[in-house]
């Protein structure tokens, strides 16, 4: 399609080209030249595990010790845009997708993600792991499966550290092909995690037809946990379903000791919020990781 190919685009705007699509076709010369220019950053927003350990407090009193260990963390992709300031991927990703830019700017994302995560898992231990949001259209790519996989082997990264997150939006539609598509990512051995779980119109069993690993249950439903009755209900339903199904649930979007705590009652343990951090530079992930364990790792619970 003429679309693809960059050039065909000027003809078919320029009768009658207005000032949104003169904006538009700036927009995308300097998404192209990004990508020379590798403008792109990534940031990285840690993931943790909650476990709760009974012990004997100073009163002799029994208490819930909660402790939050490290397992994980999500790329965010960022655009350093010459004299801006970091411009946030919702104000470019969608016409990286129109204009196919996406591919490009994902495998970029894909490579560099999974380099950084060759480093953390010497600092972090082998177990830790990194996930990367695809878009519709990558996941459209067929050279993608081989692209992962070559990068997971340059990388000398085990397949299960890898987690790939999609959203239900982008596995409606075609069904099948879609279907196939995840079966041949996760027969690579990768994680598959539906981003933003509760917000397309799938239920848990349209979903079981996928090849899924992991639910993320959508920051909109954390929000006003422990205020809306009907939130907590609604999350309870997911990571029960979830257990059944035997898929991991992480929890996005936490921000309070209140929500995290109906969280714990919930049952979901993986969480990933601004209360353990918010997404930052590789260079100061380790330093935001040692802040946020120190006043998460001693949470006292109540005698349960
Ligand atoms: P997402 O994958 O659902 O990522 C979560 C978003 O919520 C991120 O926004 C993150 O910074 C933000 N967030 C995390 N914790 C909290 C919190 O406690 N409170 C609040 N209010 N927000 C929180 P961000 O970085 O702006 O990314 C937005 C979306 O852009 C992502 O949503 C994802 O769909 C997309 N995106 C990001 N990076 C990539 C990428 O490399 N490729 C593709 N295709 N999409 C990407
Ligand atoms: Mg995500
Ligand atoms: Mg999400
Ligand atoms: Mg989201």
């Amino acid at each position: 399609r003429a679309k693809e190919k960059g050039g065909g685009r000027i003809e078919r705007y320029a009768p009658a080209m207005g000032r949104a699509s003169r904006v538009r076709l700036g927009l995308e010369g300097a998404l192209r030249n990004a990508l020379k220019n590798e403008e792109f950053v990534l940031h990285f927003q840690p993931q943790y595990q909650l476990s709760t350990e009974r012990v004997v407090g100073d009163e002799g009193l029994l208490h819930d010790r909660v402790s939050s260990r490290l397992v994980g963390a999500e790329s965010l992709v960022r655009w350093q845009r010459p004299g801006c300031e970091l411009v946030p991927p919702m104000e470019f990703i969608p016409l990286a997708e129109e204009t196919g830019l996406i591919d490009e700017i994902g495998t970029w994302v894909l490579e560099s993600a999974c380099s950084q995560l060759r480093q953390w898992q010497q600092w972090f231990g082998s177990e830790f792991k990194m996930s990367v949001n695809l878009s519709a259209r990558q996941l459209c790519d067929p050279a993608l499966g081989a692209r992962i996989a070559s990068i997971l082997s340059a990388n000398n990264l085990r397949p299960e550290v890898l987690c790939l997150e999609l959203t239900e939006s982008c596995l409606m539609g075609s069904v099948q092909e879609n279907q196939q598509r995840l079966q041949r990512l996760r027969s690579l051995g990768v994680g598959i995690s539906i981003d933003d779980f509760g917000t397309g119109y799938s239920s848990l069993s349209y979903l079981r037809r996928f090849p899924v690993t992991a639910l993320k249950v959508d920051r909109s439903f954390i929000q006003d946990l422990g205020e809306h009755a009907d939130n907590q209900a609604i999350v309870k339903n997911i990571v029960d379903m979830a257990k059944v199904l035997k898929l991991e649930v992480v929890a996005e979007g936490v921000e309070t000791e209140r929500q995290l705590s109906c969280l714990r009652a919930i049952g979901c343990h993986t969480v990933q919020g601004y209360l353990f951090g918010r997404p930052v530079a590789a260079s100061d992930f380790a330093t935001s990781i040692n802040c946020s364990t120190d006043d998460q790792t001693d949470r006292m619970g109540q005698i349960g």
